[in-house]
């Protein structure tokens, strides 16, 4: 992979003698014209480098959205308040009442509720959720009236791999768009790369790696990006989910160590999953060469970042889920909360939390097991250490060596 953050940051700087080395906060709502005439060419989107308001734009979100769009290989990006708000911005500006959209069953259980409940009800936008792994079933859901095909780069809670290069030639096929949360996969996988359309994120997540704010963004082409914050028309500019220019700046610096982060989450991943596995712990890990996305994640991975952070094991049963990560909690193995990408191990039931917005006979469906703990593996420096603690409280709840 060629994108350097580091470059990329200051590239956008444009340094003079004695300025900072960080990228000043530009921190206003708006910004003053010279002439009148400027101001309305600005409005009709006729002029270049000039602007107006900050939901529209603001130095300091333009400069990480470049950086982001950088790190994609797209044209453009736009960073939003959060991850919800970059995927519901994405979706309500490519489909219309009246439209259709194939979905992966395993996504993110917000983004499942917003297109099981919400879309239908509110905009009348149909959804057919498929096995995103099954490409004949994605197939056959396509209808005259489909507007996109929506996954995961690599799927949550179930952590598949989607086929990106083979969904892309689907989408084509069919005059369809292509958008893929890449949330698990920073730099690990480059969507556009492999021939999506539009990739968006929940930087909330590994992309920020401090847990200290929620943020998302967008990345596509010039054109799909300029019609988001089109001001007669755009959906991120009407609905106006722009992330606050303080918060880019504090996650701007935090890119800087994304490469880093990544190598050491999956390096400490890849040590958890294969000490699970040989405990005899039914283990979910795609770096691990039985799982199903093995070899398809290998060939359309950048290898030098790992298989990334996420693993996800079953024990069984929800109660047998909840006393375990009490026990691991009070040991210092990490957090049971939420979220994912943080530097401290975060583990949770996803039945019962992230996924609950999924009934249970889908959930059943979809083989996501009520006993299924995710975690998102943190940057512990003596991981050994941890495993030691994870397996004493295995032993605790009385699962014992295989
Ligand atoms: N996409 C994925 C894969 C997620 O896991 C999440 C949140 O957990 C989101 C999107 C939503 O992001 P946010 O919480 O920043 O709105």
């Amino acid at each position: 992979m060629k994108f350097d953050p580091a470059v990329e940051v200051q590239k956008i700087m444009n340094l003079s003698p004695f300025d900072g080395v960080n990228p000043a906060i530009s921190d206003s709502a708006t910004f003053a014209f010279s002439r009148g005439d400027v101001m309305h060419d600005t409005f009709e989107g006729k002029t270049e480098g000039c602007f107006l308001y900050s939901r529209h734009w603001n130095p300091t979100n333009h400069g990480l959205a470049d950086v982001l769009a950088a790190m994609e290989g797209a044209e453009a990006g736009w960073v939003t308040s959060s991850g919800m708000a970059a995927i519901t911005s994405t979706i309500l500006q490519l489909c219309k009442s009246g439209d259709h959209i194939v979905s992966s069953n395993t996504t993110y259980g917000g983004t499942y509720a917003f297109f099981k409940n919400y879309l239908p009800s509110k905009f009348n936008i149909e959804i057919s959720f498929v096995n995103i792994t099954d490409l004949a079933e994605v197939e056959k859901a396509i209808r005259p009236n489909t507007k996109l095909i929506y996954t995961e780069s690599m799927t949550n809670p179930l952590l598949q791999i989607s086929d990106i290069p083979s969904l892309a030639e689907i989408s084509k096929k069919n005059k369809l768009k292509l958008v893929i949360d890449n949330t698990f996969t920073p730099m690990i996988i480059s969507p556009l790369k492999l021939g999506a359309d539009i990739v968006v994120y929940s930087m909330t997540k590994f992309i920020n790696g401090k847990n200290d704010c929620i943020a998302g963004a967008i990345c596509g082409n010039s054109e799909f990006i300029e019609s988001l914050i089109d001001v007669n028309s755009g959906t991120a500019m009407l609905l106006g989910p722009v992330l606050d220019p303080l918060r880019s700046s504090s996650i701007l610096k935090n890119l800087y160590t994304l490469h880093v982060r990544l190598q050491k989450h999956s390096q400490n991943a890849m040590y958890l999953a294969v000490k699970f596995k040989e405990y005899g712990v039914d283990i979910n890990y795609p770096g691990l060469k039985e799982h199903p996305g093995h070899e398809l994640m290998k060939s359309l991975m950048h290898g030098q970042f790992g298989y990334g952070g996420m693993i996800a094991i079953d024990m069984g049963t929800t109660d047998q889920a909840n006393e375990f990560m009490v026990h691991m909690q009070e040991k210092g193995v990490g957090y049971l909360a939420v979220s994912l990408g943080y530097f401290r191990t975060l583990f949770s039931n996803s039945g019962t939390s992230t996924s609950s917005e999924v009934p249970i006979e889908e959930q059943k469906k979809m083989g996501l097991s009520e006993g299924l703990v995710r975690f998102s593996v943190g940057l512990d420096m003596d991981i050994e250490r941890t495993w030691k603690l994870i397996e004493t409280s295995l032993k605790e709840v009385g699962i014992q060596h295989k």
